[in-house]
């Protein structure tokens, strides 16, 4: 899902589109979104969507569809990762104790 328009990996693995090089996911977050920010025609980044964190619920930067996308303050995405990572922890310290 992103308006057909052609696209293409950064250097951090994010998709952009060709034209404008605006990161697909963040485009999708917030065009589809409308319930957050009401009655935007989101064409780029602005000091609203700046402050804004897109998260890949996921966890895969390819699936830029807007039901994966998850827009968050800084510090919610921080603890999700968070979240994340202490899970990792556990699940690495049961299939070592296996
Ligand atoms: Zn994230």
């Amino acid at each position: 899902m992103n308006g057909g328009k052609p696209s293409h990996k950064d250097e951090n693995g994010y998709w952009r589109f060709s034209d404008s090089n605006i990161l697909v996911h963040r485009y999708n977050a917030f065009k589809f979104q409308k319930d957050i920010f009401i009655n935007r025609c989101w064409t780029e980044e602005d000091e609203e969507t700046k402050k804004w964190h897109v998260h890949h619920i996921d966890l895969n930067q390819n699936n830029n569809e807007s039901y994966n996308l998850l827009i968050c303050s800084e510090e919610q995405h921080k603890l999700v990762h968070n979240q994340i990572n202490a899970m990792k922890i556990v699940v690495k310290s049961m299939a070592d104790f296996i």
